[in-house]
């Protein structure tokens, strides 16, 4: 009998899901074309990621937002109805937590929709994201042709060292995998952002300094359009809340964040952003709790400008802790 009720729940609550589009949209600040512009961000329900399926990322729990049947009209239905709501924004990001060009997520069929969607919004640029495996000269080189907008394909690259991106993340391909994508975006004509994790598990707060900032600086160099630091969250579900929960991880420090981005845009001259989830809850990047939102905040304005002026006027009394604890976590570990 109680069987026969819970069923009954899930399914009016599944069914509730469907009506409404189990998506999430938003507007945001970012900058595009030498400018700060508005940007729309879709947030697609899908299958989702095959790599998460099968394992996946350490620090990676999105899967669990995702994975449930969705077919294929559905995911266009909930693209519909969030396009709705973000008229005139120049920069649109297509978001699947997991990889636009997988045809088990989003079918071919899908994709085309997909642009010709996107195109009769008017945007300036699209930017989708995918693992390096589902990126061909084809489907590059075919969504270029139907877009109006120009491409931005974002890739989770996390670190340019192969041995961190294996060990501390399981992110299962290689700096010679990327490589390969960011190739063949180019020679479509696609532009590549590349993601960046700021604090892997089993890394020190300055070890991961110095991770970020040297890979930021490689991608740089190997062609990448722009740059997207994502300082890690404790995500449900994930080896990273397991450690989390025992002591053994903590997210870094926002000031971390702050030194890593101040020294790649010193040195680059792509764009850097960096919009940290979660940052101040505990789970997520964080200082003492007093300056958190105030750094977030500088964080974002910085990211939309690329006006450093927003970082250098930060200060707060927990930034020497911060400096005490980067010299003295190597003793303590
Ligand atoms: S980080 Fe990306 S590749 Fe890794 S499990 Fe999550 S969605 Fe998949
Ligand atoms: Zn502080």
């Amino acid at each position: 009998m109680l069987q026969g009720v819970v069923r009954r729940i899930r399914q009016r609550a599944l069914e509730e899901l469907r009506a409404r589009g189990n998506f999430a949209a938003w507007r945001e600040r970012d900058f595009l074309h030498g400018e700060s512009v508005d940007a729309g961000v879709v947030v697609l329900s899908t299958r989702g990621c095959a790599w998460a399926l099968r394992g996946g990322c350490t620090m990676c729990g999105y899967v669990y937002d995702s994975s449930r049947q969705v077919g294929q009209e559905e995911v266009l239905q909930q693209l519909r109805q969030a396009l709705a709501g973000l008229e005139g924004v120049a920069y649109l990001k297509v978001f699947n937590s997991g990889s636009f060009f997988d045809p088990g997520e989003i079918a071919p069929e899908t994709r085309r929709e997909i642009y010709r969607l996107v195109n009769s919004l008017g945007v300036e640029r699209l930017q989708v994201e995918s693992r390096p495996e589902y990126i061909s000269r084809e489907v590059v080189e075919e969504a270029v042709a139907l877009l109006e907008p120009e491409l931005e394909v974002g890739i989770g690259l996390e670190t340019t060292s192969d041995y961190i991106r294996e060990v501390c993340i399981n992110k299962g391909f290689t700096l010679a995998e990327f490589a390969r994508a960011l190739e063949v975006c180019r020679g479509a004509g696609a532009k590549v952002k590349a993601y960046l994790l700021i604090k892997p598990p089993f890394l020190t707060e300055a070890e991961a300094i110095e991770d970020a900032v040297r890979s930021a600086l490689k991608a740089a160099r190997m062609g990448v359009s722009r740059l997207s630091f994502n300082p890690v969250n404790v995500q449900r579900g994930t080896l990273v809340e397991e450690l989390f929960k025992r002591g053994e991880y903590r997210p870094p420090w926002l000031w971390s964040v702050v030194e890593v981005v101040r020294r790649v845009k010193a040195r680059v001259d792509i764009p850097v952003v960096c919009s940290p989830s979660g940052a101040g809850t505990g789970r997520g990047a964080s200082n003492c709790g007093r300056c958190d939102a105030r750094v977030v905040e500088a964080l974002r304005s910085f990211s939309a400008t690329q006006e450093m002026r927003h970082l250098e006027e930060l200060s707060c009394a927990c930034k020497r802790r911060w400096r005490e604890e980067l010299a003295l976590e190597v003793f303590l570990r």
